[in-house]
């Protein structure tokens, strides 16, 4: 049987790999842009930390995460998302004695046993921010524009916000007896999911996916009928710091996100296609309490706020729709050198180029010319470098733009400068240096 990736699991590769790395690289300088400062937490923790945090009722508890026993005997169990990690870590680490709220954000893989298909896999990557210690819907808000931010950087223009209010402990334990009087006559044609959330948190019966029962959910009680009015004023706050931010939204009363510790303002964002088809949640979070506490940690600052975005699926949205074409991939010059006698010449001219900022690649075996320039057309190279031993024993090399073809010999001494005006002309293509130019090349 050939070597293959984990069912649900997919090798990232080539141009996917760096639009992986620029999605990143864009939520990482928004998150620190709104004062968000990164977190690494294992990947590994022992089990109890999601049982604990997730609760009882969530899927992901109930069928979907990766555990299993380590040499030790001890259970382990591969992160299902981020947040009950960054709040272990909050507790262990007593992060909570810092100036609050602690506003962390972090990138890296969740696994999930779910079952394949398009957009969902068994290891996939979330972006993700948490803002604990402060419980205040500024920064509910705050993290809901954060996320549009994001998602606004990467070219997305269409989207859409879906709020809903959990509502306070209160308006939870009243809208819960009102489903479960509502579903318990009606719960005998439902899926079997369904019964068991009956009985452990029948809010989850509105997020079920199953047709027939999402008919049935239709006519359930609605939240906003039971929310308390505080809870009511907290989502009015929201709404009206989105307004004055110019953020759209919707209100949704299904949306009930799929763990437990949810309380109040939840959101999901959604790309939607110029047609109106709605793409699906591209991120989903909302406020939360009693995390900390849960961990032992202190009761009186356990608010917090946080949203965990996939990566996949924002990829795949962007691939789909031309939105990568401009992502940067492969090195800014190609460097050739022409006779095996300028190899080391070359190499230590490479040297400083990169020195200067500027990527290069070059092979130290030269080939002919023309394969040369193949290679270099596939490195996907502005610039090829010609370093030939006439033009080097005058101080001089030849670099050629390797989309207009226009090819001119430059001093090695003043290569620097020209780097610098080609590459601002890339990127400024309109812009002409000469007398009257005040850019920074023209001007010092
Ligand atoms: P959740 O923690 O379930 O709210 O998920 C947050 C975000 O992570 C979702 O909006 C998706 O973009 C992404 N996501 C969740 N599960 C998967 C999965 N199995 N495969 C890929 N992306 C996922």
């Amino acid at each position: 049987m050939p070597y293959i990736a984990v069912k649900g699991t997919h090798d990232v590769l080539g141009k996917e790999a760096q639009a992986y790395r620029y999605i990143t690289d864009v939520f990482k300088a928004v998150c620190e842009l709104y004062g968000y400062g990164p977190i690494e937490t294992p990947i590994l923790e022992y089990t109890e930390v999601f049982d604990r945090a997730t609760g009882e009722s969530s899927d992901v508890v109930r069928k979907e995460m990766y555990t299993f026993k380590d040499k030790g005997d001890r259970s382990v169990t591969l992160r299902p998302e981020g947040t009950a990690g960054v709040m272990r870590s909050i507790v262990t680490n007593k992060l909570y004695v810092n100036d609050l709220p602690l506003k962390l954000y972090y990138a890296g893989p969740s696994f999930r046993y779910e079952r394949p298909q398009q957009g969902r896999y068994r290891q996939f990557c979330q972006l993700g921010v948490e803002a604990v210690g402060v419980n205040d819907p500024h920064l509910d808000a705050e993290a809901i524009c954060l996320a549009m931010t994001v998602l606004k950087m990467l070219g997305f223009e269409n989207l859409k916000v879906k709020l809903n209010s959990l509502g306070d402990a209160s308006s939870r334990a009243a809208y819960k007896d009102a489903l479960r009087a509502y579903f318990a006559p009606r719960v005998e044609s439902m899926c079997e999911d369904c019964k068991q959330r009956l009985l452990l948190n029948p809010m989850r019966i509105l997020d079920c996916k199953v047709e027939a029962d999402q008919e049935i959910a239709k006519g359930a009680p609605k939240m906003k009928d039971f929310l308390s009015e505080e809870s009511e004023q907290r989502l009015y706050k929201t709404i009206s710091l989105l307004n004055e931010m110019g953020v759209e939204y919707e209100l949704d009363d299904t949306l009930v996100r799929g763990l437990d510790y949810y309380a109040e303002v939840v959101f999901e964002v959604h790309a939607i296609s110029k047609e109106g088809k709605d793409y699906g949640a591209l991120l989903g979070g909302g406020h939360y309490e009693g995390l900390l506490e849960t961990f032992g940690g202190p009761k009186d600052i356990d608010y917090g706020v946080g949203f965990g975005m996939g990566l996949e699926r924002i990829y795949s949205l962007m691939a789909d729709n031309k939105m990568l074409d401009d992502v940067k991939s492969g090195v800014d010059i190609y460097a050739m050198p022409v006779g095996a006698e300028v190899v080391d010449d070359a190499f230590s001219l490479v040297e400083q180029i990169r020195a200067l900022g500027y990527s290069v690649e070059m092979p130290f075996v030269p080939s002919k010319l023309g394969s040369m320039f193949k290679k270099a057309e596939r490195s996907g190279a502005k610039f090829a470098l010609i370093i030939g031993p006439e033009e080097l024993a005058r101080g001089m090399v030849n670099l050629k733009n390797l989309d207009s073809k226009e090819q001119k010999e430059v001093a090695i001494e003043t290569l620097d400068e020209t780097l610098d005006a080609e590459f601002e002309k890339l990127e400024n293509p309109e812009h002409e240096h000469g007398e009257g130019c005040t850019c920074g090349h023209c001007h010092d």
